[in-house]
């Protein structure tokens, strides 16, 4: 589980709440509060 804030490094992350997927382009990238529920905890895909 990986949570906002967190830097996982290039990739598409799904929220464990909403199913939205998140896709980080730069290693720098940390992860956001997901645009869609607010929630804060991702799988990588
Ligand atoms: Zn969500």
């Amino acid at each position: 589980m990986l949570n906002t804030g967190e830097r996982p490094g290039r990739g598409d992350y799904e929220c464990t709440v909403c199913g939205e997927v998140i896709t980080l382009n730069n290693p720098t990238d940390a992860l956001p509060v997901c645009p869609r529920c607010h929630k804060t905890t991702y799988v990588k895909l």
